[in-house]
């Protein structure tokens, strides 16, 4: 991802994560994908999914993202387990996208948190 991309927002936080312009614990990278620990955790496994495109939410999520997003689910159980998100059942994870103001949402750039590990958590 380039400076040049038009999926790039040189004004956003998670943008300049994904060119390295700002430093981040890197959980996984691909061409298409970046994760990264949260610099707030809640819990003790908490790190965000981001694509690399930058899409402001889910609220700008349509039928034409269907491949991407579903791709980018299919990360999330690995990279928990990866993580050291303990097996389902007994284990798992909480996945949560805020979207909007009031719908908690602080970073414009559409996220997944991934969080788990043995509660009790600081939050949620
Ligand atoms: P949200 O409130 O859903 O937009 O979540 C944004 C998340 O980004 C929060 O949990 C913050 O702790 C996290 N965050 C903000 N800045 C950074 C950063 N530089 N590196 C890692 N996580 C960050
Ligand atoms: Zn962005």
């Amino acid at each position: 991802m380039t400076d040049h991309s038009p999926n790039h927002d040189p004004t956003c936080l998670f943008c300049k994560i994904i060119a390295k312009q700002i430093p981040s614990r890197r959980v996984y990278e691909d061409e298409e994908f970046y994760a990264f620990h949260d610099i707030a955790p809640w819990a003790p496994v908490h790190f965000l999914l981001i694509p690399k495109a930058h899409i402001a939410s889910m609220a700008q999520v349509t039928q034409g993202h269907a491949a991407l997003m579903g791709r980018m689910m299919a990360l999330v159980p690995v990279l928990a387990s990866q993580a050291g998100c303990r097996p389902y059942p007994e284990g798992g994870f909480r996945l949560v996208t805020n979207t909007g103001a009031e719908g908690g949402q602080e970073v414009r750039h559409l996220h997944f948190h991934i969080m788990g590990g043995p509660r009790p958590w600081l939050r949620g």
